[in-house]
This record gives structure tokens, sequence and C-alpha cells, in this order.
């Protein structure tokens, strides 16, 4: 087995916002969560929107910012040199010149939150470059350049356009080209696709695999469709209410899936050639202000018994890289 190259323990946070400029409240968008990522996987985090992939993403990446706080939990990370770093007690300053790009990139669901609209694509990457102190002679930046955009299929015309010269499509395979310059260890994609149409997706999830194939990086990958977790994932967590509820190896999750909420999901999935209507999961998730006691997902869950709704489930490890957090296993502890 791989070995751990991310430990996420016991992780929690969410956001700190004033209601009226007064009245403070906590969005508790991850509770309690660990998790790690292995050498060279693809580890897809799954869940309805508003599930707290995103705020667990960016936890990770460090992209601390209020609003956002993160309580408590720790984040270890195996740098490329042999190194073990503890990335929550970096700085800000720490965690952009030692950690970003170089060893853990993040692809954001729409790529104008990263381009700047007034400045040319080359002028983009070049700044990267310079912040990094890269020694290479411009030449070699635009070779350099060139050959990543390629490799995303994108004609080297593309590093003289500014960002809204370019198509939906092609602008997020340039953010995923930024994220991609220095080959780091990680890259982290959030919803990578949601803004381009289905082909444009497709064709978009294809140059990451094949990136990430080449590579030999890890990817976690942030999706609340399922059929990318089936397409991209070797593993995938699924998120509820800030809680991680079940992982697993992407095929036997997909064969057996054991929270009822992961059943939800999978069973919500169009299949080629099934032509009865589907099931959406009826409910929405929950407010995380005043998340429901015992487990989160009991008010949704046709399974939900007393417990359910007092106490919060256990963990339940299965073996075989299985662990489902649900009462209906708790004798198989
Ligand atoms: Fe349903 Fe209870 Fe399991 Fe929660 S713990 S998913 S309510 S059976």
């Amino acid at each position: 087995m791989a070995r751990d190259i991310l430990i996420m323990n016991n992780l929690d946070g969410g956001y700190e916002v004033f209601i009226g400029g007064k009245r403070r409240v906590f969005v508790h968008a991850v509770d309690n969560v660990s998790l790690t990522l292995r050498d060279s996987e693809v580890l897809g985090i799954a869940g309805e929107s508003g599930c707290g992939k995103s705020t667990l993403a960016k936890m990770i990446y460090g992209a601390i910012v209020p609003p956002l706080l993160v309580r408590s939990g720790s984040i270890f990370l195996y740098t490329r040199d042999g190194n073990v770093v503890e990335l929550n007690r970096l700085s800000i300053e720490e965690v952009r010149k030692k950690i970003w790009w170089l060893e853990m990139s993040y692809i954001p669901q729409n790529s104008m939150n990263v381009l700047n609209p007034l400045k040319r694509i080359k002028d983009q990457f070049i700044n990267v470059f310079k912040y990094h102190n890269m020694e290479m002679d411009k030449n070699e930046v635009m070779r350099h350049l060139k050959d990543i955009l390629s490799s995303l299929s994108l004609p080297p015309e593309v590093i003289n356009a500014y960002p809204h010269q370019l198509s939906g499509g092609m602008r997020q395979r340039v953010v995923i080209a930024l994220s991609l310059l220095f080959n780091p260890r990680i890259v982290i994609a959030d919803e990578p696709t949601t803004a381009v149409d289905v082909v444009t997706q497709r064709i978009i999830l294809s140059l990451i695999r094949e990136w990430r194939e080449n590579s030999k990086s890890s990817l976690m990958l942030i999706s609340h469709d399922m059929s990318v977790h089936a397409y991209m994932d070797d593993r995938v967590a699924v998120m509820y209410a800030g809680n991680i509820v079940e992982v697993g190896n992407v095929f036997d999750v997909f064969k057996e899936p054991l929270h009822p909420y992961t059943r939800a999901l999978i069973e919500s999935l169009i299949r080629k050639g099934d032509k009865t209507i589907r099931k959406g999961l009826a409910g929405q998730p929950p407010d995380l202000v005043n998340p429901p006691p015992g487990c989160r997902f009991h008010p949704r869950c046709p399974f939900a018994m007393d417990i359910c709704r007092r106490e919060e489930p256990p963990a339940v490890s299965l073996g075989k890289d299985r662990y489902v957090k649900c009462w209906l296993y708790a004798s198989k502890r």
C-alpha cells in the first residue's frame, strides 16, 4: 500500500459570522475530520453542495482567510525532500513561499477567481516564476510554458491572450496548467469542471487523469458528481454536514455502499439503458449553525433509530480500507 503523504487529524473549523454586526454565529462546516492522502492516489471527496467539501479543501491548502477559522486539529505533509511539516503551524507567508505551487496546488471552481483579467496569460505565469525566485531565462520559461499548455491541448498562441479572450474551458485549462507549473506533489481540485459544459468537462477530466498518471502526483478531487468519482478516483470519502461518513476503495463503495447517504447518492445516478425514474434524496442538508443532535443525517435517513437521534454514531473500521460512521454497523466494531 502506498504511504500517506498528507495526514489530517481531527480537523475542526468553519465560518465565524456576525449577524447584524453583533450576534456571533459559527457555521460548523468541518467537524472532527480525520483522513489521509496517499502517494500517487486520487482521493475523491463526495457529497452534496454545502456539506463542507470546499471548506475542508481550503483548510488543507492553508487558504485560511476570515471568516474561515480552523478551531483545532492538525495537518502533516511529507515534503519532496523527506521532511514532515505541520501545515497549520506555518505562517501564511511560509505556506505561500514553501508550499503553494511547489508541494501543493489548488484548482478552484472558477478560473476567473485566479486569473487577473488585466494581464496576458504569459505574464501571469512569469509572475509565479518570479514569486518563487525560479532561476530560468525567459526563453526557457516560454518553452516550459508552451509544453505545459500543449500537454493540456492548448495552442501556443494562448500565452499572448487575455483571460476574457478565451472560452471558459480554455481558461480552466490555463488555471490547471498554472497549478501544474512546478509539478507539485499534491493537487487539490475543487469542482474543477463545474463551470464548463459536459463535453469540456469530460475533456478536462481526461487531461487531469493523463497528467496524474504520468506525473505520479496525488490528487484530491472534490466533486458533488458521483459519476466524476466513479471515473477518476482510487478511493472516495463521502462527506455529509461536515462529517466524513464513509471512506473506501472506489470499486467497493460503488459496488456496495454502506452508509445510507452514500447509497442514496449512488442510487440517484442515471445508468446507461436504465429508464426507471431516479428518486433524489428527500430534504436538504442541515443548517450547520445548529446541526441536528446525534447523527446529522437522521432527519433524512430511512433507517433512523432512536439512538441515531440522540448519539453521534461511532466510526467503524470494516477492514480492507473501509470505514463507515453509522449506528447500523456499530456491532461490527
Ligand atoms: Fe441513518 Fe442512524 Fe446510520 Fe445516521 S446512524 S445514517 S440515522 S442509520
